[in-house]
């Protein structure tokens, strides 16, 4: 993977610039932060940003999704869940009268026992909400069991949904310990149009051989670089989540340098790295969407990109859970969802969004509340990454 440094950009100027010019957006540092690349995604066919906007915590702030539109993003992913609902509210006032110029993708759960009936009412609510009579994706979300894909109500709902004109493609969400069972029935059995998964920069050996000296959770699930791969090459849309690695960005202020942050140097690793069409991102505030973009048209990592990774890794590898990794799952005699817990502990504290963290715990079942009166904690050790796993679980299940 080539780099070049953004402040080379500027010295050298634009004409200096013709054999790279596919490398990055040229100029970017002195024009408005905007989108600078579109893709295909996959076979659908759909056109969407490189960078798109997710609203997993939005609540009302219709500015925020008016200055993603005018920066040029016009991709919008939801769901029946986040904020009890309101995402969709508010995308659906947010977008009132710019619906043909935009993608919107929105997901709801279906277990192995939902019926195809409970699944057109979860869509004809989230329709509801976006103010909408269609959406152009719709997820099952979160998965990370193969036994929900193989729920065949699933198939009926999407036939009916599509014949409808409700939905015109159907994807799979997930960021589990069972991811790669999952993405690889869904090759397999070609359940799902789109991908959205975890991928980071924690996914890349070349990385963490360099900079930590040990793999990651691609040791613990290397199946999955391989599916997104083999998923591509079937025409499967693949857009690449969670791509902040638990987004602890103010720690990283101090290191950033040249214009440059952190969070586009993670952007940068997830676009230049052939695995993905796109990434979706939270976006809260007008700034961050500015500052997300500015990563937008880069297909190459830029040359302090590695340092900056590698800090992040060094300052937060020891209290962030892996994605997709579940080698802990055996661990607890409860049998409390620790991945879950963990993650939950990651929204609260990192993201600073406590009711996110309680819609997390809440998905995860009454096992989740098993921590808050364990004597034993008999998950200690159990972490290959060193996790004290007791002491961010407890902190977890305060919150149920
Ligand atoms: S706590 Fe450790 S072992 Fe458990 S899922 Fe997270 S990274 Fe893996
Ligand atoms: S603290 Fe106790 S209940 Fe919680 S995960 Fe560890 S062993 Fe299970």
């Amino acid at each position: 993977m080539g780099t070049i440094d953004r402040r080379e950009f500027l010295r050298i100027g634009t004409t200096g610039l013709v054999g790279i010019a596919a490398a990055g957006p040229v100029a970017a540092a002195v024009e408005t932060p905007r989108v600078r690349r579109r893709v295909k995604l996959g076979r659908t066919g759909l056109e969407i940003p490189d960078i798109g906007f997710g609203s997993s915590r939005l609540a009302g702030e219709e500015n925020v999704v008016a200055h993603a539109l005018a920066r040029g993003i016009t991709y919008f992913d939801t769901a029946d869940s986040y904020t009890d609902g309101a995402s969709e509210t508010t995308l659906g006032r947010a977008l009132r009268g710019r619906r043909d110029a935009v993608v919107i993708a929105t997901k709801t759960q279906c277990s192995p026992t939902t019926t195809a009936a409970q699944l057109m009412r979860a869509l004809e609510g989230s329709l509801r909400r976006l103010q909408t009579d269609r959406v152009e994706l719709y997820f099952n979300h979160a998965v990370n069991d193969v036994a929900r894909l193989r729920n065949a109500e699933w198939a009926t709902f999407a036939e009916r949904a599509k014949r409808d004109g409700k939905i015109r493609f159907t994807g799979i969400s997930g960021h589990g310990g069972r991811l790669a069972e999952c993405l690889d029935f869904a090759l397999e059995h070609d359940v799902a149009d789109v991908w959205l998964v975890a991928h980071n920069f924690g996914q890349d050996p070349g990385f963490l051989e360099q900079f930590t000296k040990s793999l990651d959770f691609v040791a613990v699930q290397p199946d999955v670089p391989t599916l997104l791969r083999r998923a591509r090459a079937k025409g499967v849309g693949v857009i690449a989540m969670k791509t902040l690695r638990g987004a602890r960005l103010n720690d990283m202020r101090p290191y950033e340098a040249g214009g440059a942050t952190f969070a586009q140097a993670a952007f940068r690793w997830v676009l230049s790295g052939g695995l993905a069409d796109a990434l979706i991102v939270t976006m809260q505030t007008p700034e961050s969407v500015d500052e997300y973009l500015g990563a937008s048209g880069w297909t190459r990592s830029a040359r302090a990109d590695g340092a900056l990774l590698a800090r992040y890794e060094a300052r937060n590898g020891a209290s962030q859970c892996r994605y997709g990794c579940n080698a802990c799952e055996n661990a607890c005699p409860a049998g409390a969802p620790i991945a879950d817990l963990m993650r939950s502990r990651m929204y609260a504290e990192d993201y600073g969004d406590v009711s996110l963290a309680r819609a997390a715990l809440a998905e995860a079942g009454p096992r989740a509340s098993a921590c808050l009166t364990c004597t034993d904690a008999r998950c200690l050790g159990a972490c290959p990454y060193g996790l004290p796993i007791a002491e961010l679980a407890l902190r977890a299940a305060r919150l149920v």
